[in-house]
């Protein structure tokens, strides 16, 4: 498996720090409002890598935060007159919600840079310990000139961001020795949220956020670290100056970085206004039309949003879940068959597809061609599915389901996992009904009904219908 390293700038193959296993850390959002379609991509991207490594039989540890502390967070809680905590826990259940619209796994570890204050302090002690960072007056800053290797990943060189610096004051930060230096620990402000620290009441600066979490929930060494592309400088530079300074050893072997999401070839944010919420684009488009919108572009070109995309977007799709549902029709109604010679033919050719997808998985995560190839299985199951038996229409819809599944897209129509939702909630019914907890049966009935559901009892057992 290839992967394009941005440290690098090349394709290396992948090897794992530890056989069978993925430590991969995403950069997750800062929350202070709903995410946009934007914050959405490298989520949607970073999503579908782990699923591949899954497929692959990876064991997977997926960690990705929320930054729930932050001047942009402190900013909107004063406006609202609320405390920064509560805008932060707002914001990370409306990002949950968007994130299973998306059909995004939830990460393995899912930390909030507020619950890990105490890991941070500890990194920035021994960052102070072994000379490469320094307090001025409550504020503690990280001797960037202490890390030499620093510019590696952004292919900066110092002296020239030295020039670029020079000019640039920002307030608060008078004490800095070099004007490359950044804050790893900053006090605290009339009225702002603050810890306990060495270095008095304060709190910590974004970079550190993530070394901490990195190195906690997955290790000193990581496979994989990503993030959209606006991330490469300073943050991810500063991470691995700060992880590699205290711990001694190589941070993350495989740097990832999503490109823009645009409109009008500008990139979507939300300080410049252009930018549609993920909740906004849902009421317009199921959310998955969002998700396979992004899959049909390769995760490091620049991909510009647009209705008359996102339309196509939504007719390419819908033309895999037309095959899907008919491969499914004819698995379900035709009788217990073989598999004819010729139809394993045909199955041999659907097998050369799956290779193909794997092949562009296998090529940088390329699923452009990936999504490709399961057009192309679309056109032959079409094709075939109608002349052979049920057997072999099974055969097809497993392969265009799995597939699908490490682009999570769920296959199932919305109706379909509708019924099979009261079905789950019909047993347990009937199951509170055998323990005799009949509040807890009248409570399902009730909840069905008012979703239009009515339940009737026959001797055959619940059957039940659309009021
Ligand atoms: P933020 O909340 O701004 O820290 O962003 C969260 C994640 O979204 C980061 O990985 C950003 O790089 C990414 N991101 C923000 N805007 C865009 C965009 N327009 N296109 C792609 N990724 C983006
Ligand atoms: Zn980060």
């Amino acid at each position: 498996m290839k992967i394009y390293n941005t440290l690098t700038r090349q394709k290396e193959e992948f090897v794992p720090v530890n056989p069978g296993k993925v430590g991969m850390y995403v950069c997750g959002p800062t929350v202070y409002n709903y995410i946009h379609i934007g914050n959405a991509r490298p989520m949607i991207v970073f999503d579908t890598v782990r699923r591949y490594f899954e497929y692959k039989g990876y064991d997977v540890n997926y960690v990705s935060n929320f930054t729930d502390v932050d001047d942009k967070i402190i900013k909107k809680a004063n406006e609202e007159g609320v405390s920064a905590i509560e805008i932060a826990e707002r914001y990370i259940k409306e990002c949950k919600q968007d994130m299973e619209g998306l059909n995004i796994k939830p990460a393995t570890h899912q930390p909030r840079a507020t619950e890990e204050i105490d890991g941070m302090i500890k990194m920035i002690q021994t960052l102070i310990e072994k000379g490469h960072a320094y307090e001025v007056d409550g504020t503690v800053y990280f001797k960037t000139r202490s890390f030499k290797e620093y510019g590696k990943l952004s292919k900066k060189n110092i002296d020239d961001l030295e020039a670029g610096h020079r000019e640039i004051k920002v307030t608060g930060e008078e004490g800095k020795k070099d004007p490359l230096d950044f804050v790893l620990w900053k006090p605290k402000k009339e009225g702002e949220i603050a810890w306990a620290s060495p270095w008095g009441e304060g709190r910590p600066g974004w970079h550190i956020e993530c070394s901490e979490m990195s190195k906690k929930y997955i290790g000193d060494t990581i496979d994989i670290h990503a993030g959209g592309e606006d991330l490469i400088f300073p943050h991810h530079e500063n991470e691995i100056a700060q992880s590699e300074a205290c711990n001694g050893e190589c941070f993350s072997k495989y740097w990832m970085h999503n490109g823009f999401l645009n409109i009008d070839n500008k990139k979507m944010s939300k300080s410049a206004g252009n930018f549609f919420t993920v909740r906004e684009i849902g009421e317009k488009y199921p959310l998955q039309v969002i998700r396979f919108f992004m899959l049909s572009a390769h995760y490091r070109t620049p991909l510009n949003f647009s209705d008359t995309l996102v339309e196509s977007a939504k007719t390419g799709l819908e033309r895999i879940l037309n095959a899907v549902d008919i491969c499914r029709d004819a698995a379900e109604k035709g009788s217990e068959d073989e598999i004819t010679p010729k139809a394993q033919a045909h199955l041999d050719e659907i097998q050369k597809l799956v290779k193909k997808f794997e092949e562009a998985m296998e090529d940088d995560f390329n699923t452009a061609d990936a999504v490709a190839a399961i057009f192309e299985m679309v056109r032959e199951s079409n094709s075939t599915v109608k002349e052979f038996g049920s057997a072999y229409a099974a055969s097809v819809l497993n392969t265009l389901e799995t597939l699908c599944g490490v682009l999570g897209i769920e296959t199932k129509r919305e109706e379909e996992i509708l019924d099979a939702d009261i079905e789950k909630l019909i047993e347990e019914r009937q199951q509170a009904r055998k323990e005799k907890n009949f509040a807890r049966a009248d409570e399902i009935r009730d909840q069905l009904l008012a979703q239009g559901i009515v339940l009737k009892d026959t001797r055959e057992g619940v059957k039940w219908s659309r009021a």
